[in-house]
């Protein structure tokens, strides 16, 4: 029986791999037709099967395949698309009201959320939030955040990073295509440091921070910076995970200087990497938290949480926006973070990270080109080089990569060098799926020697 295109999705969609066209499929060619028409080109697609329904660890076409899911719409569905708490609260939430504008007339789910950060973030100092729409958007006003209360204008972010496709949040990322070229000016005073990179620089993670630091030292000079700016894990750079004690090394360089450290947990938060956030692996606590994607289930919702002090040294009114914590978002971000609660999703992530970690090291033992497995919890990745070089693979990488995809598993690349196959699947994923899902990227090595 094939799912049709209108069957619900969610956690009772049949659990298994089924192809029953080539990928994509005549229904998806035709509406991608229509796509080329009437959406703008600059808008990519990774794998153009337009989607009828998705929910546990599959994603149903309108052709009726069922593909599983290694991406989580980029790390966002973590809790499962269309979650059962997610979808009952919305659905609640959409026919009380749709929208108020919290800055006009506040309403309780806007601050349930803020109270629940408080909660979860790393530290247990007083904290507060402001919610906003997007990942970038959250990023532009922890800067905000950080200059109003420091009185500083410089920014510190370093090699790899991606925080976004806004005015100043492209100048924050590194990489050019095909996130910033073409598109400048950038903003001023945003200024880069070397990433420990333990694949490249060989690095402790005292040594790496030390060199980081030295650049912000001599290049901004610490009395210049408002903040420096991390991906605990890097995400679009490459999953890049610092050495060991890189953080912390960081993160006490920042406090003797008053220079705010913002963790940027877009992509890492909300147990993806088996604990609620990626600094608390460390116990790094940064004085400021940036957070999208996983924290509501699909929804799109982020924030800004920090210590009440920085948070509140913006005036009345400077921070905010018309849709920043809408109501539906808000509702789906209680539920998601319900689903994480009530199935302990930090330690269904590590169990996941431990599968994928079981096959990658598999993979990289028969296949050279693997020059790096890394990663926590459900955030994994291996790294492609030229055997027995750091010279990156991207040829090898989209190989495998497409090899995947005609073959009914989604997987997503990254990197600097696009040679960074990355595997984050939704945590409502069945081991079994998983499993099947890891044969076909081991099928993807053997096929593409
Ligand atoms: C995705 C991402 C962003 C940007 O989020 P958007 O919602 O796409 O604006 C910023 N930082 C990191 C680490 C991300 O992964």
């Amino acid at each position: 029986m094939t799912a049709s295109p209108t069957s619900p999705g969610g956690p009772t969609l049949p659990q298994r791999r089924r192809l029953v066209t080539d990928i994509p499929g005549p229904e998806s060619l035709t509406r991608l037709e229509r796509k080329r028409t009437h959406v703008a080109d600059g808008v990519g697609t990774t794998l153009p099967v337009f989607v009828a329904a998705a929910g546990g660890g599959v994603l149903v076409d309108v052709d009726g395949n069922s593909l599983i899911d290694l991406g989580s719409g980029i790390a966002v569905t973590t809790v499962g698309n269309a979650a059962p708490a997610v979808v009952e609260r919305v659905r609640e939430q959409a026919a009380a009201f749709t929208h108020t504008c919290f800055m006009v007339t506040p309403y309780d789910g806007y601050v349930d959320v803020c109270e629940q950060l408080a909660e979860l973030t790393p530290g247990h100092h007083a904290k507060k939030s402001a919610l906003f729409n997007s990942g970038a958007e959250a990023v532009e006003n922890a800067v905000k955040i950080a200059r109003a209360a420091t009185g500083r204008d410089a920014v510190g972010v370093f090699d790899h990073a991606y925080h976004g496709r806004t005015n100043l949040t492209m100048a924050m990322t590194a990489k050019s295509m095909p996130y910033k070229s073409g598109f400048g000016p950038f903003a001023a005073e945003v200024y880069r440091a070397p990433m420990s990179y333990p694949l490249r620089d060989g690095l402790s993670g005292e040594e790496a921070a030390a060199r980081a630091v030295d650049v912000l030292d001599k290049q901004v000079g610490a009395a210049n910076l408002a903040c420096v700016v991390i991906e605990p894990i890097q995400g679009e750079g490459g999953f890049v995970v610092p050495a060991p004690g890189f953080l912390p090394a960081l993160a006490r360089w920042c406090a003797e200087r008053d220079v705010l450290l913002v963790a940027d947990e877009i992509q890492s938060g909300f147990c993806r990497t088996g604990d609620w956030f990626a600094c608390d692996h460390e116990a790094v606590v940064p004085d400021l938290v940036t957070t999208a994607k996983g924290i509501a289930g699909g929804l799109p919702l982020a924030a800004v949480t920090g210590r009440a002090e920085l948070m509140d040294a913006v005036h009345v009114g400077g921070l905010g926006g018309t849709y920043g914590g809408n109501p539906l978002a808000c509702a789906a971000a209680l539920g998601a973070i319900e689903e994480m609660r009530r199935h302990d999703l930090t330690t269904r992530a590590r169990a996941v990270g431990e599968v994928m970690a079981g096959r990658l090291r598999r993979l990289a033992e028969e296949h050279p080109v693997v020059a790096a497995v890394r990663g926590r919890g459900a955030m994994m990745a291996v790294e492609l080089c030229h055997p027995g070089t750091t010279d990156p693979d991207p040829v090898r990488a989209g190989a495998v990569s497409a090899y995947c995809h005609s073959h009914g598993v989604v997987t997503l690349t990254c990197g600097t060098w696009g040679n960074v196959l990355r595997f984050l699947p939704p945590l409502s994923i069945t081991d079994e799926l998983l499993h099947e899902a890891f044969d076909v990227v081991a099928e993807a090595f053997a096929a593409t020697t």
